[in-house]
C-alpha cells in the first residue's frame, strides 16, 4: 500500500519567512539549536502520519467542505519547549479563526481514523530544532503580521537527509 507522510498546514509568505530568518540570526546565538530552513516555516493544523492514498482523497474531499472565513494571524509571542528541543513563534493571543480550523481538521482526521495527539493544540512556528540546552529567549519586541486566506494539505518528504514540504492541495478561506 502506497503512502505518504501528510499534515495540514499554513505557509508563511516567502517575505515574512525571509523577515523572520534575518530577525532570528539576530537574536539566537549559532549554539542555541538547528536552524529550519526559510521555506520551511510553517504551522502545522493537523499532523496525520503515514496516511494511504485512499485516505488521504477521503481527508482532502473533507477539508474541501471547510467553510470558514480568513484570520489575521499576528506573531508576537516565542517560547523554548527543552524537552522537544523546539523554540518556536507563535500568538500571545491564538485568532478564533486559527482554532476552530484546526479543531475541525484534526476531528476530521481523528475520524478518518488518523492519530491525533492527545495533547491540546499550541499553534506555532518551530524556528529552531535541537534546541535542549537552556537559551535567553529574545525581548517580545517583535511583531510580524499575515492574513491567512487559505490553508493547505503538506506531503514532508525527507530526502538525502533534509526534509521538504511539498504542497499537495489547498483550500481557501472565503466564508
Ligand atoms: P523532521 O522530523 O524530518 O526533522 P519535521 O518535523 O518538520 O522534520 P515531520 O516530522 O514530517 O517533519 O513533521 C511535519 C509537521 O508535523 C511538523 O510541523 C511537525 O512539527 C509536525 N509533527 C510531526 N510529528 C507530529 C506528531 N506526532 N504530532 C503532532 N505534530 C507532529
Ligand atoms: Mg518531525
Amino acid at each position: 500500500m502506497n503512502t505518504r507522510r501528510l499534515f495540514f498546514g499554513i505557509g508563511l509568505p516567502d517575505t515574512l519567512q525571509q523577515a523572520i530568518i534575518r530577525w532570528r540570526a539576530d537574536v539566537f546565538p549559532a549554539e542555541a539549536g538547528r536552524p529550519i530552513a526559510a521555506a520551511n516555516l510553517h504551522l502545522t493544523l493537523a499532523f496525520l502520519g503515514e496516511v494511504s492514498d485512499e485516505k488521504a482523497a477521503a481527508l482532502r474531499r473533507l477539508a474541501g467542505r471547510i467553510q470558514q472565513p480568513a484570520f489575521h494571524l499576528r506573531l508576537d509571542d516565542a517560547g523554548h519547549w527543552p524537552r522537544a528541543g523546539v523554540v518556536w513563534l507563535g500568538a500571545r493571543q491564538a485568532p478564533r479563526g486559527l482554532l476552530q480550523l484546526a479543531e475541525m481538521l484534526r476531528s476530521q482526521a481523528a475520524r478518518s481514523g488518523c492519530y491525533q495527539s492527545p495533547q491540546p493544540f499550541h499553534p506555532h512556528i518551530t524556528l529552531l530544532r535541537n534546541a535542549t540546552k537552556p537559551i535567553a529567549l529574545p525581548p517580545r519586541n517583535f511583531q510580524w503580521q499575515c492574513e491567512v486566506n487559505h490553508f493547505a494539505l503538506y506531503q514532508s518528504v525527507f530526502e538525502q537527509g533534509r526534509t521538504s514540504y511539498a504542497e499537495l492541495a489547498r483550500w481557501p478561506l472565503t466564508l
